[in-house]
């Protein structure tokens, strides 16, 4: 398959335009185009002289993500169902800004990303990994899933308004960034497809590319160690969450197969490697599911790892997936459980969720569509 000129570093295009004999503005200005302006189409490049858009045409691919469906408002928390070239289904969700949680401002979006198509790690709960694995996103896939986001809203806000006497948008927002936040907690292990994710988000930081800095990058994983010490490796300062969802092997186990391979004391030490190497607070993500890990005896070993880990702890009321027996707790149970771990002095987050009626937790949009459209096929 032809490389997509959207996984190229700007190291890498200006490789390329040197091979070329082309002056090296030249791949400034296709940098421009493709981050800043986020153009679909060669032609778009005006200022770039024809026989290079050629070139470049002949060269790349410049492939964009199909929007099959949207559900959710403006304001709220919007989940969007792209199609991939090869026919593939993925999900991205905007998120407004929940100061609490990430600690950013109040104007800001948070967009949550795909990495994988489906999952290969088939935890319990999780609607992602249900249907199994089907393949890696490549890089130029998860850069597009933020260009395709400010795109859509771009053309929102170049509709003419709605409600009488308000102001109209300025042709200029299309030009302006949406997205602040990334976390990469969409379809898919992230760590599972280490090389990708790690090119798109240079992509996505660098100040040519998706300008959002590396301190607003989330990275969720449901604990693959050796990849969690390779990332602490890495210079840049992403971010770690770590899916938890139960503080002891016995609970982990029942709902999350990864834990044979990577038992806790084996995630842990990766998590204190992390930290050590990082000095920042890694969070734990603990999902609250009726009967299974909301017990108030969780809490003392929980509380036990967050205060080993430095680490922060959001609790996320469990999203019902169909097909799937379980249950989040009663608001009642979610509280007496942060009640718990503040007791003990952990800082603790309890998701009062945005998405729960519009399918938020990762996987389940697509599933839904695809079954749908399964449906239709008989
Ligand atoms: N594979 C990575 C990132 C994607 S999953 C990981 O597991 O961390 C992102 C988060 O959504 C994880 O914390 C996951 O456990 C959580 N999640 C999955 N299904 C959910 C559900 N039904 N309700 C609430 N959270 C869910
Ligand atoms: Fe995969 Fe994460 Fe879902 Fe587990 S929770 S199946 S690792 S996407």
């Amino acid at each position: 398959m032809v490389r997509d000129i959207k996984s190229l570093s700007a190291d890498d295009l200006e490789a390329q335009f040197r091979d070329w004999k082309q002056p090296a503005y030249r791949a400034s200005q296709v940098m421009e185009w493709l981050y800043t302006h986020r153009v679909t189409s060669w032609d778009a490049m005006t200022n770039l002289p024809k026989p290079l858009r050629e070139l470049l045409r002949e060269n790349y691919a410049l492939r964009t993500l199909e929007l099959v469906r949207k559900q959710g408002a403006r304001d709220t928390t919007q989940k969007f169902l792209w199609r991939l070239a090869d026919q593939a289904l993925i999900e991205s969700v905007v998120i407004p800004a929940n100061p609490a949680l990430y600690g950013e401002a109040s104007d800001r979006h948070t967009l949550c990303v795909s990495t994988q198509v489906g999952c290969a790690y088939g935890c319990k709960f999780c609607a992602s990994g249900l249907e199994g694995w089907k393949r890696n996103l490549r890089a130029d896939e998860i850069v597009e899933q933020v260009l395709a986001t400010e795109r859509w809203h771009a053309s929102e806000e170049a509709k003419p308004a709605e409600v009488e006497g308000a102001p109209r948008a300025k042709a200029a927002a299309t030009d302006s960034r949406f997205i602040n936040n990334l976390v990469i907690m969409g379809m898919g292990e992230p760590l599972a497809n280490y090389d990708n994710l790690l090119q798109a988000l240079k992509i996505l930081n660098a100040p040519w590319g998706g300008g959002i800095g590396a301190r607003k990058i989330t990275i969720s994983t449901s604990g693959l160690a050796p990849q969690i010490r390779k990332l602490a490796d890495d210079p840049l300062q992403f971010r770690l969450a770590i899916s938890l969802h139960g503080a002891t092997d016995e609970t982990r186990n029942k709902i999350m197969p990864v834990n044979r391979k990577y038992p806790l004391a084996e995630l842990t030490a990766a998590c204190d490697y992390y930290q050590q190497k990082k000095e920042r607070m890694i969070t734990l993500e603990y999902i609250l599911i009726a009967g299974v890990n909301d017990a108030l005896a969780e809490t003392k070993p929980l509380a036990e790892l967050a205060h080993r880990l430095h680490a922060k702890v959001n609790l996320i009321p469990y999203n019902r997936v169909e097909d799937l027996n379980w249950e989040r707790p009663t608001e009642a149970v979610q509280e007496a459980f942060l009640a718990a771990l503040e007791k003990q002095r952990v800082i603790a987050t309890l998701r009062r969720e945005k998405g729960h009626d519009i399918d938020a937790a990762c996987g389940q949009l697509r599933l839904k569509t695809e079954r749908e459209l399964a449906t239709q096929q008989t």
